[in-house]
């Protein structure tokens, strides 16, 4: 279903969301106050607006609350990000995302309404590091301070060939196989207990981050 979308600030961050929303075929208003930017971004967002978020006059005539979803990409002025996430929350906008440039910023974003905050170069950093570390796990997520979903490849004959009920990954490590990605990008999703895992298969893992590397380390 599309959504409306408002982007505020299209910096690096506030620009890749808002083509990727464009590419998804949702409905974006992109707005900054710099009209270079804007012009930038004139043919690719469905409109684009030169307007100072801080001005809280501008900010109405914008009709923010009519948006499904706001997102705040204003990084570098804290105190601007800030008070535009406190308006814009106070003018009834239902889901803000913002994006934060460090953790006392995301305490404050969450606290003056931000229903999600996001932390771009800390999480991609905690991705890379995790990728650099292993050369079994593909990727990362964090979901929360303790759990992740982790691809993790099977590299290791020890775990190849033998089905997800002899692995028995959730007793021995505490995880759970939700996919597992295949030769040729085949796609096996909630895979049942009997399905054989083969040598280079992918496998998409739940579960608590140290339970992960604990596996991780067990294949290495
Ligand atoms: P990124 O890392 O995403 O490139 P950044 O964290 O360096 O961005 P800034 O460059 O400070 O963040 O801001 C992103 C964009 O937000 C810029 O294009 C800037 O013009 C715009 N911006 C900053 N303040 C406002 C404001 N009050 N109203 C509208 N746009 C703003």
């Amino acid at each position: 279903m599309k959504q409306s979308f408002a982007i505020i600030g299209l910096g690096r961050f506030g620009a890749s969301v808002c083509t990727a929303l464009i590419e998804a075929g949702q409905e974006v208003l992109a707005i900054d106050r710099d009209e270079d930017r804007v012009n930038e971004y004139m043919d690719i967002a469905t409109h684009a607006i030169v307007a100072n978020a801080q001005d809280e006059m501008a900010l109405r005539s914008l009709g923010l609350r009519n948006f499904d979803h706001v997102i705040i990409a204003i990084g570098e002025d804290i105190q601007a990000s800030i008070l535009v996430t406190l308006m814009a929350k106070e003018m009834g906008v239902t889901r803000i995302t913002a994006k934060a440039q460090n953790t006392y910023h995301a305490k404050v974003l969450e606290k003056v309404g931000a229903d999600r905050v996001v932390h771009p170069e800390r999480d991609m950093g905690e991705r890379v590091a995790h990728q650099l570390i292993s050369k079994n796990i593909l990727d990362y997520l964090e979901l929360s301070d303790e759990y992740s979903i982790a691809e993790i490849q099977i590299s290791n004959d020890k775990f190849a060939d033998k089905s997800l009920l002899q692995l028995n990954l959730r007793q021995k490590f505490g995880l759970n196989v939700i996919a597992i990605r295949r030769k040729n990008q085949r796609l096996i999703v909630s895979p049942p207990a009997d399905e054989v895992v083969l040598l280079n298969d992918v496998l998409f893992v739940i579960g608590e981050t140290k339970d992960v590397e604990h596996m991780d380390d067990v294949m290495n």
